[in-house]
């Protein structure tokens, strides 16, 4: 089997827009659909045709594309079960569990409440890559718009759990906003020093921070470090209650 190819690309403000093709079976998806232009642009860029569309969330950042895309090409929409109504075009639901193959490649499929109440995120487990939307960002994780804290840390968690070196393709560059915030409630975590440095070097020349892998978000993301007792004492709750410690950081980034 080949593996999966990824092409990203920046769309909207601070979007990332990202294709998958499955080579020997000539498959390709959209990893939502921020936006059409910037999505047909990739396609030509690549020679690939839409054959699929991969929704994580109903957010017209995500799921605003859907339609134009299936009207001009035919593509099949997939998207989250619990939330299949705010999906435009949907075809096929899917929820925590569910498996499915795109071409040779195996498609685990998680439900993520917490930004929405029906997130979901993709992992290909083979290929060890992962589609995250707007549940886990580099150094950070997703607004609580629709969900809880208790909701969002039992979603990372079961993130958390997938092979180190998976990689993180999310939704947004929000990384070296997302370090600034790090470092107020962790300056003693080197890994996060370091990171943070390297975000900065690759914003100066306008790259990307994104792609990242699990092992690097563990080490240096505050959201999946509720267990640090640096991050603990920060936010003023002791390690007893980890929702407590994970909801108290998110308040605090959300004044930040
Ligand atoms: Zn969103």
């Amino acid at each position: 089997m080949q593996p999966i190819q990824v092409h990203m690309f920046p769309c909207l403000s601070d979007n990332y827009g990202y294709l998958i093709h499955d080579a020997e079976n000539d498959l390709t998806a959209a990893i939502d659909t921020p936006s059409a232009q910037a999505i047909e642009a990739g396609l030509s860029a690549k020679g690939w045709r839409l054959t699929h569309i991969f929704n994580t969330h109903h957010h017209a950042d995500h799921a605003g594309g859907n339609l134009e895309l299936k009207a001009a090409t035919g593509c099949k929409i997939f998207g989250p079960r619990a939330d299949a109504r705010r999906i435009p075009g949907i075809d096929a639901e899917y929820g925590d569990g569910d498996t499915f193959m795109f071409g040779n490649h195996p498609v685990v499929v998680f439900d993520t409440p917490g930004h929405t109440t029906g997130h979901i995120v993709y992992y290909l487990p083979e290929d060890a890559v992962a589609f995250v939307g707007d549940t886990l960002f580099s150094l950070g994780c997703g607004r609580l718009f629709e969900g809880t804290p208790k909701q969002m840390w039992n979603s990372l968690q079961k993130l958390m759990r997938w092979p180190g070196d998976t990689v993180l393709y999310c939704a947004h560059e929000y990384t070296q906003a997302n370090a600034r915030f790090a470092l107020t409630i962790e300056p003693g975590n080197p890994a996060l020093v370091a990171r943070s440095r390297a975000v900065d070097g690759l914003r100066a020349r306008n790259e990307p921070t994104v792609p990242s892998t699990l092992e690097l978000e563990k080490a240096t993301n505050p959201f999946l470090r509720p267990s640090s007792p640096e991050i603990q004492k920060a936010v003023g709750c002791d390690g007893n209650d980890l929702v407590e410690v994970f909801a108290r950081v998110r308040a605090l980034k959300d004044q930040f």
